[in-house]
């Protein structure tokens, strides 16, 4: 084990991050102890029939973090380091980010440690229909709803819907989210974590007095949530996009990228790195670039301690989860960053999957627009909803984002009191 995965223990940050904010709220001892821990965890440990005609075992999780405010809500992830602590922390920030945004749900997380990129789609959806029947008792429409995460898809979620729905005997679409549109998933899913992202950075735009059309925009990470975010900032808000990156590395045009053929090029090469109408760049050297808005859309912990103090931005507003260090996020309040954060920033996605769930569930479908409309309202409501703890209190938006949360979540705990 590395020095890194020895020290870092995701559930231990999401309990620090969570006790920071619980000081500048007046919440019973007793309920505070009840937030800083998990409600119920399943861990599962089962087999799959791989190609080869060997059996392989593999160990999942579920971890239900909150449901006070509602059913659980949160992705299923495959990735070979996924462990229970990690699970236990995405379930406890998904509690948050549900809340922030107001909607009806609690907060859960999935995970399977495997290695996608190594199994073929037959293994894959043997391993999901297998770990879908392991945690049955679990999920449902009414008590825990799945989603996508790193390495699952919509393609992920119809095998869910689909073993879910035969064992039952009937259809039940409302019990995963994020499926495809042909089996109940929601128009404007796909976009919705983008869309959101350019809510915040447009409100945080307003609230600054930042003039969009003018703005200066780098972008890194052109995954779903980056390059969509970027072409709706372009398009929408009309600001120019200078840098986008991936993997692979950066590209940066001072006059402004053409999104569209920077797609095209990532297309047929696998990258947006070698687009001729830019230079090269590090992912590094991007976070660097003088811009108004920093949408950073890839890994956690790329702003951190060693370059927050270079970062000359305007607005940050986080795509991804846990970009920004707390050493960093320190440094950029006191230079006046603005950083719109994730919990907040990157709302989009669960909202539109509660659409796509209270669709499901009333078997009656939307208009792009009316979800598109629908999550403006929730983003543009949100935002100045935690501005206003920030103004108030004098804290930065990430810690009056968890105030407002956390806030929620105590008081629907305290309405309902302790059983029996
Ligand atoms: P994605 O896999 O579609 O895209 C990820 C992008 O990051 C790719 O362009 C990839 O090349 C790039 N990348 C990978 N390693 C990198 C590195 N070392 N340096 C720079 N770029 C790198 O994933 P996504 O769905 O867009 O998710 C991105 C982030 O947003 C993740 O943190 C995810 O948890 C978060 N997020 C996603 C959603 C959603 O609805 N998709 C919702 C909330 C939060």
């Amino acid at each position: 084990m590395s020095d890194k995965e020895e020290k870092f223990n995701p559930f231990e940050m999401a309990q620090s991050q969570f006790d920071l904010a619980a000081q500048y709220l007046d919440i019973d001892d007793g309920i505070k102890a009840k937030l800083r821990l998990p409600k119920r965890e399943l861990t599962v440990n089962f087999p799959v029939r791989m190609d080869d005609g060997s059996l392989r075992m593999f160990t999942g999780h579920r971890v239900q973090y909150d449901i006070t405010r509602g059913p659980a809500k949160g992705g299923i992830r495959y990735h070979p380091d996924v462990t229970l602590d990690e699970v236990r922390a995405l379930a406890m920030w998904m509690t948050w980010k549900c809340a922030v945004v107001n909607i009806p749900y609690g907060g859960a997380k999935g995970g399977v440690v495997c290695n996608p990129k190594e199994m073929s789609d037959g293994e894959l959806e043997r391993l999901t229909r297998r770990f879908t029947s392991e945690i049955i008792m679990f999920i449902s429409p009414e008590s825990d709803i799945p989603a996508p995460d790193v390495n699952t898809t919509s393609q992920t979620m119809a095998w869910i819907m689909d073993t879910y729905s035969m064992t039952k005997g009937h259809s039940i679409p409302a019990v995963v989210t994020g499926k495809p549109v042909e089996i109940g998933g929601s128009l404007g899913r796909r976009e919705a974590t983008g869309r959101g992202v350019m809510f915040a950075a447009r409100e945080a735009a307003h609230h600054l007095g930042v003039d969009l059309g003018e703005a200066r925009v780098a972008v890194q990470g052109f995954g779903n949530v980056g390059s969509i975010g970027a072409e709706l900032i372009q398009n929408e808000l009309g600001s120019r996009i200078i840098a986008v990156s991936d993997s692979r590395g950066g590209i940066t045009n001072p006059a402004g990228l053409d999104l569209s053929a920077v797609r095209q090029h990532k297309r047929e090469t696998g990258s947006v790195v070698g687009y001729p109408e830019a230079d090269t760049i590090t992912n590094e050297e991007l976070l660097e670039l003088e811009c108004e808005i920093l949408v950073p859309a890839a890994l956690e912990e790329v702003i951190h301690a060693d370059n927050a103090d270079r970062i000359r931005t305007r607005i940050i507003s986080e795509g991804a989860n846990g970009p920004t260090t707390p050493e960093a996020d320190a440094i950029l309040y006191d230079k006046g960053v603005f950083v719109v954060p994730d919990i907040l920033a990157n709302a989009g996605g669960v909202t539109v999957s509660y659409f796509e769930w209270v669709q499901d569930l009333q078997s009656f479908f939307w208009e792009e627009d009316e979800v598109n409309k629908n999550l403006e309202q929730i983003m543009v409501n949100s935002f100045a909803d935690v501005l206003a703890v920030a103004q108030e209190r004098n804290v930065n938006m990430r810690t009056a984002a968890y105030i407002l949360a956390i806030g929620r979540v105590a008081t629907a705990t305290q309405l309902r009191g302790v059983y029996p």
